[in-house]
């Protein structure tokens, strides 16, 4: 086990017992050092601390409050900060089994195997036995990681608004899109929000990062805001935005002074972002509500809230993550994740969406289902705002025709 003195590790743990107990065993197995944190985004957080330089080895819990462990495990295969993962839970062993699945699908998360709680040391030392051999080259420091230089970018407005499109499943009309940021680095070119969102949360830069999101999606989108009535634009909130209501008050502001009413705005918040702080988040998704704006509840499925806990959020709209979309055709356990969705949403009166819909095959299940909305790489990948009215008129057969509107040929 030498070998890992040089490596790092990390354990991410809510409970304290337990953490203390799984940082002993990896102290025992020798890791050069133990990282510790009690949540995702408190993870993430430690790890940026770290330089993002990929580490050992990663055991995480799967149920934890704040950012969930799914989250997690998505987030740290999409910016590879672990050579290697291990989940642990308590709870139901399907939890563990969706894990599994998403690790066979997902070539980077370098999934080890899962242990029930609490966990033993031989069962831990038989599962890494199976490690590959950790990778000592570091990935380069990315810019992104550091917050002065993300400020220096927004004073810069090196950050602009992508925007995807979202269309009806039964017709292949184009109903909205999704504001998606994007950094434009003078040097490093087109930076994807996941390099500096989480680095941005819980700074006094949130606020106004996503105010300057909002400002310039609406004055881009004008001209095809104008030529589709009854189309819409869907923002991002962080858990910063919407624990701020002041700020969302100035959100408000902005958008009637663009002249829009609220209905062509829909707000969306994450599943675990509502759920980890749920009666904080329900009275300003009222307020928001009550304003007439739309509430999408984003990533639906990976925070596992309950249909109880839905009914009580004012959302107008809930979009399935892409995790039980992507391949949902060809596996039996996405689809009766999706049905359920589908199903919930419409006895709640919401509209469903599907977010990354990548093949014909995914498209006509969800339609088969019953799914109202449609985004993902099968309709288009996120555009600059100049983009957008040519890529309407080039696609509009194309959609139709996807929707069964028009015969295939
Ligand atoms: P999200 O809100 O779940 O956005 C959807 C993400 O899925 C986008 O990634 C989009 O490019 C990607 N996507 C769409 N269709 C497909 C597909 O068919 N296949 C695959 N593999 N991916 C697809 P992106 O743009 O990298 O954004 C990542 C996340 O960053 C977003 O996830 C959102 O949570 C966050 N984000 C982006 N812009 C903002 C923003 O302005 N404010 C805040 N707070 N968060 C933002
Ligand atoms: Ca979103
Ligand atoms: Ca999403």
């Amino acid at each position: 086990m030498s070998h890992w003195s040089e490596h790092t590790a990390m354990v991410v743990e809510d409970s304290g017992v337990q953490r203390a107990h799984l940082v002993d065993l990896l102290r025992s197995m020798e890791f050069g050092a133990v990282l510790e944190a009690c949540d995702g985004n408190d993870a993430l957080r430690v790890l940026a601390l770290h330089g993002n330089k990929p580490v050992g080895l990663v055991l995480t819990d799967i149920d934890m409050p704040g950012m969930d462990g799914i989250e997690l495990i998505r987030c740290l295969a999409e910016r590879r900060l672990t050579d290697n993962l291990i989940v642990t839970s308590a709870r139901d062993p399907r939890l563990l089994e969706i894990v599994e699945s998403m690790a066979s699908d997902d070539a980077r998360l370098h999934l080890l195997g899962t242990l029930i709680k609490p966990v033993r040391l031989p069962d831990l030392e038989q599962l890494m036995l199976r490690a590959g051999r950790p990778a000592v080259a570091a990935v380069p420091l990315k810019p992104s990681q550091n917050l002065q230089q993300i400020e220096q970018a927004l004073h810069a407005g090196q950050f602009l608004p992508y925007f995807q499109p979202k269309v009806a499943m039964d017709s292949g009309a184009v109903k909205g899109a999704e504001v998606l940021a994007r950094w434009r680095h003078p040097e490093h070119g087109m930076i994807p929000p996941d390099q500096f969102i989480p680095v941005l949360e819980g700074t006094p830069l949130m606020a106004p990062f996503t105010l300057a999101m909002v400002e310039q999606a609406l004055g881009q989108s004008e001209a095809w805001r104008r030529a589709m009535p009854g189309f819409t634009l869907s923002l991002n909130l962080s858990a910063d935005n919407l624990a701020d209501s002041d700020f969302l008050n100035r959100l408000a502001e902005v958008v009637s002074a663009h002249g829009l009413p609220p209905q062509a705005i829909i707000w969306e918040v994450t599943e675990t972002m509502v759920m980890s702080n749920l009666s904080q988040s329900l009275g300003n998704l009222a307020r928001l509500r009550l304003k007439g704006f739309g509430l999408a509840m984003d990533d639906y499925g990976i925070g596992f809230s309950s249909m109880q806990q839905l009914s009580r959020c004012p959302f107008t709209e809930l979009k399935v993550d892409r995790v039980f979309v992507d391949g949902a055709a060809l596996r039996p356990n996405r689809r009766v994740i999706l049905e359920s969705a589908i199903e919930m949403g419409h006895k709640l009166n919401i509209t469903l969406v599907a977010e990354g819909v990548e093949s014909v095959a995914d498209w006509q299940l969800l339609r088969t289902l019953g799914c109202d909305l449609a985004q993902g790489y099968l309709v288009a990948r996120p555009m600059p705002g100049a983009d957008m009215l040519n890529w309407i008129k080039t696609n509009r057969m194309r959609l139709k025709a996807l929707a069964g509107a028009l015969p295939a040929e």
